[in-house]
C-alpha cells in the first residue's frame, strides 16, 4: 500500500465546504486503489489570522514542507480586507508560494462538452478547447526591484517596477512547460514580448536554446498582444502555453474565461522539489459561503490534478475526472453552472453523487 501524507488547508470562506467533498473523494479512492492517505490540516489566511495573528502561520508552513502534496481550497473575505498588507490572507498565500519554492503554475483551460454553452464564445470556437498554460509564479515584473513610489527631483512621485529574468529562472521554467507538453499534445508556445523588451528577448532566446532536448515537442513562439488575440480568436489552435509572470496571470485568466465556470477550474503550482499545491483558481466565495451553494468540483478536480503531477497516480486522476464528467452528464449542476433543465444541487448533495458515481 502506497502512504501519502497530504496538508490540507481549508482556508476561509467556501473553503471548508469544498475541501470536506475533495476529502471524501480521496478517501474513496484510496480505499479503492489501496492508496492511505494521512490528512494534516492547518490554518490559512484569514481564519490563521483570526487565531494566530499571522496569515502564514510557521507550524503551516512546516506541516506543509513535511507533506507529499498540500491541498489548498481559497482564503480572504471582507473580514480581513482593511488589515495593512502583511496581515492580509493574500500575503499568506504569496509566503506559501515562497516558502515551498513553487516557481511554475499549471492551469489548465479545457471545454467540457456539458457546459459548452456556459462559454460566452461561439460553441464551434470552444467546442474541444484543451490548453494549459504554464506561468513562472515566482519572478519578472512583480518581484523584480528596484520596485517602490520614488520622489523624482521635481518633487513628482514615479512608480517603477522592474522586469528581470535570469537564464536559470528561465530555464526551469521552460523545462516545466516542455515536460508538461511531452505530457499532452506534444505542442508548445512560448509567449513573451521580444519585441520590445530585452528580458523577452532573453526569454526566447533560452527557450529556443533548450528546443533541441525536446525533440517530440514542437515549439512556437508568440508576442502577447498577438497571443491574446488568438486565444480569443482561435483558442484551438494552442495546447501548451508557456509565459512569464505578468503575461502568464493575464492570459490564463483569458484562457480561463474560455470554459464560462470558475467553479470549475483547478490549478497546481510546482517547485523543482518537495510538495506542490493543489487548489481551485477560484477564491473563498465570501458572498454564497456557509449556504451550501459552492461548487466542490474544481476542488475535486485539484485532487485529480494531485494525483497526476504529485503522487504519480495518473489512473486514479483519470477516474476522478471521469466521475465528474458522468455527474456533469446525469444533469447535476450547482448554481453557478445551472442551466434549464438541469437539477440543482447545493454544495454537499454534489458531493454525494460525485461519490456515489465513484462507487458505481
Ligand atoms: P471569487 O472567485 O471568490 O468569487 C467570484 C464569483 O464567483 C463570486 O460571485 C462567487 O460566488 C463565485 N464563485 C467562486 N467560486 C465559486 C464556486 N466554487 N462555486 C460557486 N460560485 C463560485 O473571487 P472574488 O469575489 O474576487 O474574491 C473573494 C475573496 O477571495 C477575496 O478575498 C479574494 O482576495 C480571495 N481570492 C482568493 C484566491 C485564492 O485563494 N487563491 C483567489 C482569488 C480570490
Amino acid at each position: 500500500m502506497m502512504n501519502y501524507r497530504i496538508t490540507l488547508l481549508p482556508g476561509d470562506g467556501i473553503g471548508p465546504e469544498i475541501m470536506a467533498v475533495a476529502v471524501d473523494v480521496l478517501k474513496v479512492v484510496g480505499h479503492q486503489f489501496n492508496l492511505n492517505f494521512e490528512f494534516q490540516e492547518a490554518p490559512i489566511g484569514g481564519v490563521a489570522i483570526d487565531t494566530t495573528g499571522e496569515p502564514l502561520p510557521t507550524e503551516t508552513l512546516e506541516m506543509c514542507r513535511n507533506s507529499n502534496a498540500v491541498l489548498l481550497a481559497a482564503i480572504g473575505g471582507y473580514k480581513w480586507d482593511n488589515l495593512p498588507r502583511h496581515q492580509r490572507p493574500e500575503t499568506g498565500l504569496l509566503g506559501l508560494r515562497a516558502g515551498l519554492g513553487l516557481f511554475a503554475n499549471l492551469r489548465p483551460a479545457k471545454i467540457l462538452p456539458q457546459l459548452i454553452d456556459a462559454s460566452t464564445l461561439k460553441r464551434d470556437i470552444v467546442e474541444g478547447v484543451d490548453i494549459m498554460v504554464v506561468r513562472e509564479l515566482t519572478g519578472g515584473v512583480y518581484f523584480g526591484t528596484p520596485k517602490g513610489v520614488f520622489a523624482t527631483e521635481t518633487g513628482e512621485k514615479r512608480g517603477v517596477n522592474t522586469m528581470a529574468y535570469s537564464e536559470s529562472e528561465i530555464d526551469r521554467i521552460a523545462r516545466v512547460g516542455f515536460q508538461t507538453a511531452q505530457k499532452r499534445g506534444g505542442k508548445l508556445c512560448s509567449v513573451d514580448k521580444a519585441n520590445v523588451l530585452e528580458v523577452s528577448q532573453l526569454w526566447r532566446d533560452r527557450i529556443t536554446l533548450l528546443a533541441p532536448e525536446y525533440p517530440d515537442v514542437q515549439l512556437s513562439h508568440l508576442y502577447i498582444d498577438n497571443a491574446a488575440m488568438q486565444l480569443v480568436r482561435w483558442p484551438k489552435q494552442f495546447d501548451t502555453i508557456v509565459t512569464g509572470n505578468l503575461f502568464g496571470d493575464i492570459l490564463s485568466d483569458a484562457a480561463a474565461m474560455l470554459t464560462g465556470s470558475i467553479g470549475m477550474l483547478p490549478s497546481a503550482s510546482l517547485g523543482n522539489s518537495g510538495p506542490g499545491v493543489f487548489e481551485p483558481v477560484h477564491g473563498s466565495a465570501p458572498d454564497i459561503a456557509g449556504q451550501d451553494k459552492a461548487n466542490p468540483l474544481a476542488q475535486v478536480l485539484s485532487v485529480a490534478m494531485m494525483l497526476r503531477y504529485a503522487l504519480e497516480q495518473p489512473v486514479v486522476a483519470d477516474k476522478i475526472e471521469q466521475a465528474v464528467l458522468q455527474v456533469l452528464d446525469q444533469g447535476y449542476r450547482t448554481g453557478d453552472i445551472m442551466s434549464e433543465g438541469m437539477k440543482l444541487l447545493g454544495c454537499q448533495e454534489m458531493g454525494e453523487v460525485l461519490l456515489k458515481t465513484l462507487s458505481s
